[in-house]
């Protein structure tokens, strides 16, 4: 039987429905779908069961991938979430995979286990807004600073790691909502050149949230970052209907991700991980492919858009790192896989563009079925927002753009409606204000 150590004849869309051969979460045999564990404590059979349970769980020696977990309390390990778990490490290609309630979970919980009071992030400087309070207003409160930097600026990266406190580099790519791509490599080899002057204890770690990109579209533990982080909620989950997050990495934060779990208390709830294993992971690939294709025609739509400034998509050649984009953001077969997020900049000064904007979203909010005005992303609806009337509207619009807040900017994340649907509900929106 193969096992995850032995290559798969399968491709990853099988996986991603049929999971492994074999899980040593839950040893059921005749459903074809797995239940939803629905049990907070389990019944242990003896006090030597229990012991050996409390003995195996977070034990480096005991690997869960290979071995039936003693189960015993939800909050340690539980066994839908314990497949779900299975499968996203083999999407990523991580050595382990822990879910928690949420992606903001996830993420605190990566940079739980890397830092302690002293230590330094380097973090990119647009970064999704949650990740930016929790590095700016929580973090610091336990005596860990962030820097934020552009760490397309090489130069500016390494000189930062040169500072013997940095323990953690963070980063999106694509980055939000511009759709920046940020080359793991460069950033793997401006780490390896900081880390070959530590000892083991200090090594940096590369902390990448993947949730733009998902499994699907990029997996950066190939290219170079030792972590993996995700929203479950977005693309993943893929249907809008629950909130979840996980940590993919090396086996040495195993145990760590396991008792950070333990006692912080986010584990994924089985009714939240049970969604995501048995349709958002299985459609992940037929999802991917239509909303991709949705979204190269849109940005090829918008690019020659009279009422348009600019558009931002990897996929397109006038992509400001389209090459990087070619390097990274491949799917499991090699092919070109640019992602399902489309930026674009409706023209006009600022404040006229902001309310463009605003008469855009307004339009497609009472008139599009195929366009939804609403924030998030990766669901089957076509999602639409506009930052600076909405999310960011607080900051006065001279102001904006030195925030980083384009005032005509308009983020898409596509859907698998009929993509000819799609382009005749923005191509009808922007009608509006072309003239
Ligand atoms: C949504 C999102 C998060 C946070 O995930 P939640 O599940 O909402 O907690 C983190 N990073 C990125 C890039 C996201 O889009």
């Amino acid at each position: 039987m193969p096992t995850r150590e032995s290559p798969s004849q399968y491709a990853t869309e099988t996986h991603l429905i049929h999971g492994e051969f074999h899980s040593t979460s839950w040893d059921y045999t005749d459903h074809i779908v797995p239940p939803i564990g629905a049990s907070t404590a389990y019944r242990l059979r003896s006090a030597d069961r229990g012991a050996e349970g409390f003995g195996a769980f977070a034990n480096p020696e005991f690997n869960r991938q290979q071995r039936a977990p003693i189960y015993i309390y939800d909050r340690l390990d539980e066994p839908t979430r314990g497949m779900l778990e299975q499968a996203l490490a083999r999407a990523e290609g991580s050595e382990t995979a822990i879910a928690f309630t949420t992606g903001m979970a996830a993420i605190s919980a990566a940079l739980g286990v890397l830092v302690k009071n002293g230590d330094r992030i380097v973090a990119h400087r647009t970064i999704y807004g949650c990740t930016w309070s929790l590095l700016s207003n929580w973090m610091p409160r336990f005596g860990v600073e962030t820097r934020f930097l552009d760490i397309l600026n090489f130069d500016a990266l390494e000189a930062s790691l040169d500072d013997p406190r940095v323990m953690v580099v963070l980063f999106e790519t694509p980055t939000n909502p511009t759709l920046e791509l940020i080359d793991i490599a460069k950033v793997r080899a401006a780490v390896d050149r900081a880390n070959a002057k530590r000892t083991k204890g200090r090594r940096i770690f590369i902390v990448v949230d993947n949730t733009f990109a998902t499994p699907w579209s990029q997996r950066p533990l190939s290219l170079g970052a030792d972590v993996v982080c995700h929203s479950l909620t977005k693309n993943i989950g893929g249907f809008g209907t629950d909130m979840g997050g996980v940590v993919c990495g090396p086996r040495l934060l195993e145990q760590d991700l396991l008792l950070y779990r333990k006692d912080f208390g986010a584990p994924l709830a089985p009714r939240s991980a049970w969604p995501t294993l048995v349709y958002g992971l299985p459609t992940l690939a037929v999802r991917s492919r239509q909303q991709i294709a949705s979204a190269m025609a849109v940005a090829q739509m918008l690019e020659k858009h009279p009422a348009v400034e600019r558009v931002f998509y990897p996929g397109l050649e006038s992509h400001p790192q389209h090459a990087i984009a070619k390097v990274q953001m491949r799917d499991p077969h090699g092919e070109f896989s640019p992602g399902i997020l489309v930026f674009f900049v409706v023209k006009g000064e600022p404040a006229e563009a902001k309310e463009r904007g605003r008469l855009i979203m307004n339009y497609l909010a009472t008139n599009a079925l195929a366009v939804t005005l609403a924030v998030s992303l990766g669901q089957v609806r076509t999602l639409v927002e506009h930052p600076a009337s909405m999310t960011h509207a607080v900051i006065p619009v001279e102001a904006q753009r030195d925030a980083g807040i384009e005032p005509g900017g308009i983020r898409l994340s596509m859907g698998v409606e009929a993509t000819a649907d799609i382009l005749r509900d923005l191509e009808t929106a922007l009608a509006i204000v072309a003239g």
